[in-house]
Protein backbone atom coordinates (compact mmCIF):
# COMPACT_ATOMS: atom_id res chain seq x y z
CA UNK A 1 0.00 0.00 0.00
CA UNK A 2 2.34 2.41 0.72
CA UNK A 3 4.88 1.61 -1.78
CA UNK A 4 1.73 2.22 -4.42
CA UNK A 5 1.50 5.46 -2.89
CA UNK A 6 4.58 6.23 -3.74
CA UNK A 7 4.40 5.35 -7.16
CA UNK A 8 1.71 7.58 -7.51
CA UNK A 9 3.14 10.82 -6.02
CA UNK A 10 6.24 10.27 -8.15
CA UNK A 11 4.08 9.64 -11.30
CA UNK A 12 1.96 13.08 -10.39
CA UNK A 13 4.83 14.88 -9.42
CA UNK A 14 6.21 14.07 -13.54
CA UNK A 15 3.55 14.59 -14.27
CA UNK A 16 2.77 18.12 -13.18
CA UNK A 17 6.61 18.71 -14.39
CA UNK A 18 5.82 17.90 -18.04
CA UNK A 19 2.55 20.06 -18.73
CA UNK A 20 4.86 23.26 -17.28
CA UNK A 21 6.37 22.59 -20.87
CA UNK A 22 3.18 23.27 -22.70
CA UNK A 23 -0.01 21.49 -22.71
CA UNK A 24 0.61 19.05 -25.54
CA UNK A 25 3.72 17.78 -24.34
CA UNK A 26 1.92 17.86 -20.83
CA UNK A 27 -0.73 15.41 -22.47
CA UNK A 28 1.85 13.10 -23.65
CA UNK A 29 3.73 13.00 -20.50
CA UNK A 30 0.80 12.38 -18.21
CA UNK A 31 0.63 8.85 -20.67
CA UNK A 32 4.09 8.47 -21.29
CA UNK A 33 5.07 9.38 -17.31
CA UNK A 34 8.49 9.15 -18.33
CA UNK A 35 11.73 11.90 -17.47
CA UNK A 36 12.93 10.14 -21.07
CA UNK A 37 9.31 11.83 -22.95
CA UNK A 38 9.34 15.14 -21.37
CA UNK A 39 13.11 15.70 -22.67
CA UNK A 40 11.42 13.85 -26.74
CA UNK A 41 8.65 17.39 -26.26
CA UNK A 42 10.78 20.29 -24.87
CA UNK A 43 10.00 23.30 -26.67
CA UNK A 44 12.23 23.80 -29.21
CA UNK A 45 14.79 26.89 -29.89
CA UNK A 46 12.81 28.71 -32.26
CA UNK A 47 9.28 28.32 -30.91
CA UNK A 48 10.35 29.92 -27.53
CA UNK A 49 9.66 33.45 -27.97
CA UNK A 50 11.90 36.64 -27.43
CA UNK A 51 12.98 37.96 -24.31
CA UNK A 52 11.22 40.76 -22.73
CA UNK A 53 11.88 44.18 -23.87
CA UNK A 54 10.58 47.28 -22.04
CA UNK A 55 10.00 51.05 -23.34
CA UNK A 56 13.33 53.30 -21.80
CA UNK A 57 11.35 56.43 -23.38
CA UNK A 58 8.59 57.82 -25.63
CA UNK A 59 9.56 61.08 -27.50
CA UNK A 60 7.96 63.77 -30.34
CA UNK A 61 10.54 64.21 -33.54
CA UNK A 62 9.15 67.58 -35.26
CA UNK A 63 10.33 68.42 -38.38
CA UNK A 64 8.76 70.77 -41.97
CA UNK A 65 11.20 70.15 -44.55
CA UNK A 66 8.59 69.98 -47.06
CA UNK A 67 6.43 72.59 -45.44
CA UNK A 68 3.71 70.73 -43.50
CA UNK A 69 4.23 70.18 -39.92
CA UNK A 70 5.12 66.51 -39.15
CA UNK A 71 5.50 64.97 -36.15
CA UNK A 72 6.95 61.12 -35.78
CA UNK A 73 7.22 59.10 -32.05
CA UNK A 74 10.52 57.81 -31.22
CA UNK A 75 10.36 54.70 -28.65
CA UNK A 76 13.44 53.70 -27.54
CA UNK A 77 13.88 50.55 -25.65
CA UNK A 78 15.69 48.67 -23.15
CA UNK A 79 17.79 46.49 -25.98
CA UNK A 80 20.76 48.91 -27.21
CA UNK A 81 20.17 50.01 -30.47
CA UNK A 82 16.73 48.94 -30.62
CA UNK A 83 14.04 51.36 -31.24
CA UNK A 84 10.61 51.89 -33.13
CA UNK A 85 9.20 55.08 -35.29
CA UNK A 86 5.38 55.90 -35.70
CA UNK A 87 3.65 58.67 -37.39
CA UNK A 88 1.88 61.09 -35.12
CA UNK A 89 0.79 64.05 -37.47
CA UNK A 90 -1.75 66.31 -36.84
CA UNK A 91 -0.20 68.97 -38.94
CA UNK A 92 -2.70 71.60 -37.78
CA UNK A 93 -2.31 71.11 -34.03
CA UNK A 94 1.23 69.98 -34.17
CA UNK A 95 2.89 71.83 -31.43
CA UNK A 96 -0.21 70.21 -28.41
CA UNK A 97 0.68 66.51 -29.84
CA UNK A 98 4.17 67.40 -29.18
CA UNK A 99 3.28 68.08 -25.79
CA UNK A 100 0.55 64.95 -25.42
CA UNK A 101 3.93 62.77 -26.54
CA UNK A 102 6.79 64.03 -24.48
CA UNK A 103 4.44 65.31 -21.33
CA UNK A 104 1.94 62.08 -21.04
CA UNK A 105 2.61 59.59 -23.07
CA UNK A 106 6.43 59.00 -21.99
CA UNK A 107 5.61 58.83 -18.45
CA UNK A 108 2.59 55.97 -19.26
CA UNK A 109 4.80 53.98 -21.00
CA UNK A 110 8.14 53.98 -19.48
CA UNK A 111 9.30 50.80 -18.34
CA UNK A 112 5.89 49.02 -20.31
CA UNK A 113 6.52 45.78 -22.23
CA UNK A 114 7.22 46.55 -25.67
CA UNK A 115 5.66 43.48 -27.69
CA UNK A 116 2.07 44.07 -26.10
CA UNK A 117 0.67 46.39 -28.69
CA UNK A 118 -3.04 45.16 -28.32
CA UNK A 119 -3.13 45.86 -24.04
CA UNK A 120 -0.80 49.17 -24.59
CA UNK A 121 -3.32 50.36 -27.85
CA UNK A 122 -6.57 50.26 -25.00
CA UNK A 123 -4.87 51.03 -22.27
CA UNK A 124 -3.45 54.83 -23.34
CA UNK A 125 -6.81 55.12 -24.97
CA UNK A 126 -8.76 54.84 -21.71
CA UNK A 127 -5.97 56.28 -19.26
CA UNK A 128 -7.51 59.76 -19.70
CA UNK A 129 -11.00 58.87 -19.02
CA UNK A 130 -12.60 60.79 -22.23
CA UNK A 131 -11.96 58.92 -25.08
CA UNK A 132 -9.79 60.80 -27.53
CA UNK A 133 -10.32 63.49 -30.00
CA UNK A 134 -7.46 63.91 -32.97
CA UNK A 135 -4.69 65.04 -30.51
CA UNK A 136 -4.36 62.20 -28.09
CA UNK A 137 -5.35 59.42 -31.22
CA UNK A 138 -2.09 60.78 -33.14
CA UNK A 139 0.55 60.41 -30.50
CA UNK A 140 -1.33 57.43 -29.83
CA UNK A 141 -0.91 56.69 -33.38
CA UNK A 142 2.77 57.15 -33.26
CA UNK A 143 2.84 54.62 -29.75
CA UNK A 144 1.36 52.01 -32.03
CA UNK A 145 3.27 52.57 -35.19
CA UNK A 146 6.73 52.49 -33.43
CA UNK A 147 5.68 49.57 -31.54
CA UNK A 148 4.54 47.69 -34.84
CA UNK A 149 8.04 49.11 -35.76
CA UNK A 150 9.75 47.36 -32.95
CA UNK A 151 7.99 44.18 -33.41
CA UNK A 152 8.75 43.83 -37.02
CA UNK A 153 12.77 44.69 -36.26
CA UNK A 154 12.48 41.91 -32.88
CA UNK A 155 10.50 39.05 -35.76
CA UNK A 156 13.72 39.70 -38.20
CA UNK A 157 10.40 40.60 -40.93
CA UNK A 158 8.84 43.85 -42.78
CA UNK A 159 5.01 44.29 -40.82
CA UNK A 160 3.09 43.46 -43.67
CA UNK A 161 4.22 39.61 -42.94
CA UNK A 162 3.69 40.33 -39.45
CA UNK A 163 -0.09 41.19 -40.86
CA UNK A 164 -0.71 38.04 -43.07
CA UNK A 165 1.97 39.16 -45.81
CA UNK A 166 0.86 39.69 -49.40
CA UNK A 167 -1.85 40.28 -50.73
CA UNK A 168 -0.33 41.79 -54.01
CA UNK A 169 2.56 41.83 -55.44
CA UNK A 170 2.40 46.11 -54.92
CA UNK A 171 -0.08 48.86 -53.87
CA UNK A 172 -1.80 50.59 -56.94
CA UNK A 173 -2.28 53.91 -56.51
CA UNK A 174 -3.88 57.23 -57.55
CA UNK A 175 -2.44 60.63 -57.77
CA UNK A 176 -3.59 64.02 -58.26
CA UNK A 177 -4.78 66.33 -61.70
CA UNK A 178 -5.35 69.70 -61.51
CA UNK A 179 -6.36 72.53 -63.41
CA UNK A 180 -7.83 75.91 -64.10
CA UNK A 181 -9.83 75.07 -66.76
CA UNK A 182 -11.68 71.46 -67.81
CA UNK A 183 -8.69 71.20 -70.94
CA UNK A 184 -5.79 72.00 -68.21
CA UNK A 185 -7.20 69.33 -66.28
CA UNK A 186 -7.39 66.65 -68.69
CA UNK A 187 -4.29 67.27 -70.10
CA UNK A 188 -3.00 66.83 -66.46
CA UNK A 189 -4.91 63.45 -66.38
CA UNK A 190 -2.86 62.50 -69.93
CA UNK A 191 0.44 63.36 -68.57
CA UNK A 192 -0.33 60.95 -65.30
CA UNK A 193 -1.67 58.50 -67.73
CA UNK A 194 1.61 58.69 -69.56
CA UNK A 195 3.54 58.18 -66.09
CA UNK A 196 1.60 55.10 -66.02
CA UNK A 197 -0.92 55.53 -63.71
CA UNK A 198 -4.39 53.71 -63.89
CA UNK A 199 -6.28 56.38 -61.31
CA UNK A 200 -6.07 59.81 -61.33
CA UNK A 201 -8.21 61.65 -59.14
CA UNK A 202 -9.47 64.96 -61.12
CA UNK A 203 -10.21 68.68 -59.24
CA UNK A 204 -10.59 72.00 -60.76
CA UNK A 205 -8.56 74.56 -58.61
CA UNK A 206 -8.36 73.77 -54.92
CA UNK A 207 -11.38 71.86 -53.35
CA UNK A 208 -14.84 73.15 -54.17
CA UNK A 209 -12.99 75.12 -57.09
CA UNK A 210 -11.72 77.26 -54.60
CA UNK A 211 -8.54 79.43 -56.52
CA UNK A 212 -9.89 79.28 -59.51
CA UNK A 213 -12.89 81.44 -60.29
CA UNK A 214 -12.83 84.84 -61.35
CA UNK A 215 -16.10 85.83 -59.19
CA UNK A 216 -15.29 88.39 -56.72
CA UNK A 217 -15.91 87.63 -52.91
CA UNK A 218 -17.70 90.29 -51.60
CA UNK A 219 -16.99 89.67 -47.87
CA UNK A 220 -13.18 90.07 -48.55
CA UNK A 221 -14.59 93.85 -50.28
CA UNK A 222 -16.62 94.32 -47.02
CA UNK A 223 -13.32 93.58 -44.89
CA UNK A 224 -14.91 90.63 -43.48
CA UNK A 225 -12.60 88.04 -42.16
CA UNK A 226 -9.00 87.65 -42.27
CA UNK A 227 -6.82 87.99 -45.58
CA UNK A 228 -5.71 84.65 -46.13
CA UNK A 229 -9.25 83.58 -46.09
CA UNK A 230 -11.03 81.27 -49.25
CA UNK A 231 -13.98 82.08 -51.22
CA UNK A 232 -16.31 79.25 -52.54
CA UNK A 233 -19.09 79.26 -55.24
CA UNK A 234 -21.17 76.30 -54.07
CA UNK A 235 -23.20 76.52 -57.26
CA UNK A 236 -20.40 77.41 -60.21
CA UNK A 237 -18.41 74.41 -58.12
CA UNK A 238 -21.85 71.70 -58.82
CA UNK A 239 -22.04 72.59 -62.37
CA UNK A 240 -18.12 72.57 -63.48
CA UNK A 241 -17.56 69.13 -61.70
CA UNK A 242 -19.67 67.51 -64.57
CA UNK A 243 -18.12 69.20 -67.24
CA UNK A 244 -14.34 67.97 -65.77
CA UNK A 245 -15.81 64.46 -66.15
CA UNK A 246 -16.81 64.68 -69.43
CA UNK A 247 -14.19 66.32 -70.85
CA UNK A 248 -11.39 64.39 -69.62
CA UNK A 249 -13.52 61.24 -70.72
CA UNK A 250 -13.52 62.43 -74.08
CA UNK A 251 -9.89 63.19 -74.25
CA UNK A 252 -8.50 60.79 -72.21
CA UNK A 253 -10.90 57.34 -72.69
CA UNK A 254 -12.60 54.66 -70.41
CA UNK A 255 -9.93 52.61 -69.33
CA UNK A 256 -8.26 54.98 -67.16
CA UNK A 257 -10.27 55.34 -63.52
CA UNK A 258 -11.60 58.47 -62.43
CA UNK A 259 -11.83 59.78 -59.04
CA UNK A 260 -13.34 62.87 -57.73
CA UNK A 261 -13.06 64.68 -53.49
CA UNK A 262 -16.12 67.23 -52.95
CA UNK A 263 -14.34 67.58 -49.80
CA UNK A 264 -17.87 67.75 -47.76
CA UNK A 265 -18.24 71.07 -48.51
CA UNK A 266 -21.60 71.55 -50.02
CA UNK A 267 -25.21 70.75 -49.32
CA UNK A 268 -26.01 67.96 -48.85
CA UNK A 269 -29.16 67.27 -51.18
CA UNK A 270 -26.87 69.36 -54.07
CA UNK A 271 -24.04 66.62 -53.54
CA UNK A 272 -26.33 64.33 -53.90
CA UNK A 273 -27.99 65.95 -56.75
CA UNK A 274 -24.49 66.82 -58.42
CA UNK A 275 -23.09 62.69 -57.92
CA UNK A 276 -26.25 61.62 -59.56
CA UNK A 277 -25.11 63.91 -63.00
CA UNK A 278 -21.75 61.85 -62.69
CA UNK A 279 -23.07 58.32 -63.10
CA UNK A 280 -22.50 58.23 -66.87
CA UNK A 281 -18.82 59.03 -66.43
CA UNK A 282 -18.66 55.84 -64.31
CA UNK A 283 -16.22 57.32 -61.51
CA UNK A 284 -14.43 55.15 -59.70
CA UNK A 285 -15.00 56.58 -56.45
CA UNK A 286 -16.57 60.12 -55.35
CA UNK A 287 -15.12 61.10 -51.83
CA UNK A 288 -16.36 62.61 -48.71
CA UNK A 289 -19.45 63.63 -49.84
CA UNK A 290 -20.89 65.19 -46.54
CA UNK A 291 -19.33 66.67 -43.66
CA UNK A 292 -19.39 64.45 -40.26
CA UNK A 293 -22.61 66.13 -38.82
CA UNK A 294 -24.60 65.03 -41.91
CA UNK A 295 -24.39 61.23 -41.68
CA UNK A 296 -28.18 60.56 -42.41
CA UNK A 297 -27.78 62.13 -45.95
CA UNK A 298 -25.92 58.52 -46.41
CA UNK A 299 -29.59 56.70 -46.53
CA UNK A 300 -30.82 59.41 -49.51
CA UNK A 301 -27.89 59.10 -51.47
CA UNK A 302 -27.42 55.09 -51.70
CA UNK A 303 -31.20 55.34 -52.43
CA UNK A 304 -30.73 57.69 -55.76
CA UNK A 305 -27.29 56.42 -57.01
CA UNK A 306 -25.07 53.78 -57.46
CA UNK A 307 -22.08 55.96 -57.64
CA UNK A 308 -19.30 54.26 -55.57
CA UNK A 309 -18.93 56.37 -52.36
CA UNK A 310 -15.69 56.98 -50.05
CA UNK A 311 -15.91 58.76 -46.51
CA UNK A 312 -14.44 58.97 -43.14
CA UNK A 313 -11.69 61.08 -43.58
CA UNK A 314 -13.00 63.34 -40.87
CA UNK A 315 -13.67 60.47 -38.35
CA UNK A 316 -11.81 60.05 -35.08
CA UNK A 317 -13.55 57.33 -33.23
CA UNK A 318 -13.26 53.85 -34.78
CA UNK A 319 -16.75 53.48 -33.52
CA UNK A 320 -18.43 55.72 -36.00
CA UNK A 321 -17.48 53.33 -38.70
CA UNK A 322 -19.08 51.35 -37.56
CA UNK A 323 -23.08 51.39 -37.97
CA UNK A 324 -22.50 53.25 -41.75
CA UNK A 325 -20.29 50.41 -42.84
CA UNK A 326 -22.60 47.52 -41.24
CA UNK A 327 -25.37 49.68 -43.33
CA UNK A 328 -22.97 49.67 -46.52
CA UNK A 329 -23.41 53.49 -46.89
CA UNK A 330 -19.96 53.52 -48.47
CA UNK A 331 -17.70 51.67 -50.78
CA UNK A 332 -14.00 52.74 -49.48
CA UNK A 333 -13.25 53.77 -46.14
CA UNK A 334 -11.56 56.43 -46.41
CA UNK A 335 -9.25 56.83 -43.20
CA UNK A 336 -6.55 59.05 -41.79
CA UNK A 337 -4.83 56.30 -40.13
CA UNK A 338 -3.04 58.58 -37.29
CA UNK A 339 -6.56 60.09 -36.54
CA UNK A 340 -7.80 57.07 -35.34
CA UNK A 341 -4.63 55.98 -33.47
CA UNK A 342 -2.62 53.64 -36.09
CA UNK A 343 -2.01 50.34 -37.35
CA UNK A 344 -4.27 48.35 -34.53
CA UNK A 345 -7.48 50.04 -35.40
CA UNK A 346 -7.31 50.13 -39.31
CA UNK A 347 -6.36 46.53 -39.24
CA UNK A 348 -9.94 46.40 -37.19
CA UNK A 349 -12.04 48.68 -39.53
CA UNK A 350 -9.91 46.77 -42.75
CA UNK A 351 -11.30 43.45 -41.24
CA UNK A 352 -14.45 44.91 -40.73
CA UNK A 353 -15.12 46.14 -44.34
CA UNK A 354 -13.87 42.71 -45.51
CA UNK A 355 -17.62 41.30 -44.25
CA UNK A 356 -19.31 43.80 -46.16
CA UNK A 357 -16.72 44.26 -49.23
CA UNK A 358 -16.23 47.49 -48.46
CA UNK A 359 -12.37 48.25 -49.56
CA UNK A 360 -9.94 50.20 -47.97
CA UNK A 361 -8.71 53.60 -49.36
CA UNK A 362 -5.92 55.34 -46.43
CA UNK A 363 -5.65 58.76 -46.91
CA UNK A 364 -1.61 60.26 -47.97
CA UNK A 365 -1.71 63.82 -48.09
CA UNK A 366 1.42 65.49 -47.77
CA UNK A 367 0.68 66.09 -44.23
CA UNK A 368 1.43 62.28 -43.83
CA UNK A 369 5.28 61.38 -42.40
CA UNK A 370 7.00 58.86 -44.26
CA UNK A 371 6.75 56.94 -41.54
CA UNK A 372 3.10 56.99 -41.93
CA UNK A 373 2.58 56.38 -45.63
CA UNK A 374 5.06 53.29 -45.14
CA UNK A 375 2.13 51.83 -42.35
CA UNK A 376 -0.05 52.21 -44.91
CA UNK A 377 1.28 50.74 -47.62
CA UNK A 378 2.16 47.71 -44.77
CA UNK A 379 -1.41 47.49 -44.44
CA UNK A 380 -2.46 47.85 -48.14
CA UNK A 381 -0.50 44.78 -49.18
CA UNK A 382 -1.92 42.81 -46.11
CA UNK A 383 -5.28 42.62 -46.03
CA UNK A 384 -7.46 41.73 -48.78
CA UNK A 385 -10.27 43.87 -49.24
CA UNK A 386 -7.54 46.73 -50.25
CA UNK A 387 -9.76 49.25 -52.52
CA UNK A 388 -6.73 51.93 -53.44
CA UNK A 389 -4.31 54.09 -51.90
CA UNK A 390 -3.57 57.88 -52.34
CA UNK A 391 0.09 58.02 -53.96
CA UNK A 392 2.81 59.88 -52.58
CA UNK A 393 6.13 62.10 -53.75
CA UNK A 394 8.84 63.14 -51.49
CA UNK A 395 11.57 65.73 -51.89
CA UNK A 396 15.09 65.79 -51.81
CA UNK A 397 14.88 67.29 -48.38
CA UNK A 398 12.39 65.01 -47.17
CA UNK A 399 14.63 62.44 -48.19
CA UNK A 400 17.45 63.95 -46.79
CA UNK A 401 15.47 64.03 -42.57
CA UNK A 402 13.82 60.36 -43.72
CA UNK A 403 15.81 57.21 -45.40
CA UNK A 404 14.07 54.09 -46.57
CA UNK A 405 10.89 55.83 -47.84
CA UNK A 406 8.56 54.19 -49.99
CA UNK A 407 8.67 54.25 -53.45
CA UNK A 408 6.81 54.95 -56.65
CA UNK A 409 7.04 53.47 -60.10
CA UNK A 410 4.76 52.89 -62.98
CA UNK A 411 1.06 53.87 -60.52
CA UNK A 412 2.74 51.41 -58.11
CA UNK A 413 3.97 52.01 -54.49
CA UNK A 414 6.79 49.55 -52.88
CA UNK A 415 8.39 49.50 -49.27
CA UNK A 416 11.38 48.04 -48.70
CA UNK A 417 12.39 44.40 -47.12
CA UNK A 418 14.13 46.06 -44.29
CA UNK A 419 12.34 44.86 -40.28
CA UNK A 420 9.82 46.87 -39.44
CA UNK A 421 8.51 49.98 -41.48
CA UNK A 422 11.80 50.24 -42.75
CA UNK A 423 12.08 53.70 -42.85
CA UNK A 424 14.38 55.52 -40.33
CA UNK A 425 14.79 59.39 -39.15
CA UNK A 426 17.99 61.36 -39.39
CA UNK A 427 17.31 63.30 -36.35
CA UNK A 428 20.24 66.04 -36.83
CA UNK A 429 18.18 66.89 -40.23
CA UNK A 430 14.76 67.07 -39.24
CA UNK A 431 16.18 69.46 -36.85
CA UNK A 432 17.13 72.19 -39.86
CA UNK A 433 13.36 72.09 -40.29
CA UNK A 434 11.41 73.53 -37.33
CA UNK A 435 7.61 73.22 -37.39
CA UNK A 436 5.18 76.27 -37.62
CA UNK A 437 1.92 77.06 -35.91
CA UNK A 438 0.13 79.22 -38.66
CA UNK A 439 -2.42 76.19 -40.39
CA UNK A 440 -5.63 77.78 -40.46
CA UNK A 441 -7.64 76.49 -43.46
CA UNK A 442 -11.07 78.98 -43.59
CA UNK A 443 -13.41 78.89 -46.66
CA UNK A 444 -16.23 81.35 -46.95
CA UNK A 445 -19.26 82.08 -49.05
CA UNK A 446 -20.01 84.87 -51.08
CA UNK A 447 -21.38 86.65 -47.55
CA UNK A 448 -18.80 85.36 -45.44
CA UNK A 449 -20.57 82.78 -43.81
CA UNK A 450 -17.99 79.70 -42.76
CA UNK A 451 -17.99 76.72 -44.54
CA UNK A 452 -17.88 73.63 -42.84
CA UNK A 453 -16.12 71.12 -44.72
MG1 LIG B 1 -10.30 64.03 -49.00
Amino acid sequence: MVKSENNFSTQRRNAIKMMGLGSASGLLGLFGSSEANAATYETPSYAKGMAPVKIKSVKAIATAPQGSNLIVVKVETTEPGLYGLGCATFTQRAVVVVTAINSYLNDFCVGKDVDNIEDMWNSVYVSSYWRNGPVLNNALSGLDEALWDIKGKRAGMPVYQLLGGKSRFAIPCYTHANGKTPEEVADSVQGIMDRGFKYVRIQQGGYGNVGALNDKADFKEAGFGAESDNYMNENTYLKSVPKIFEVVRKRCGEDVELLHDIHERVQPMNAINMIKKLEEYNPFFIEDPFSPENMEWFKQLRQSTSVPIAMGELFNNINEFKMPMVNQWFDFIRVHVSQIGGITPAMKIARLGEWFNIKTAWHGPGDVSPVGHSAHAHIDLAVWNFGIQEAVSFSDKMMEVFSGCPTMKDGYMSVNEVPGLGVDINEKEAAKYPIGTKSNWIVRKKDGTVIRP
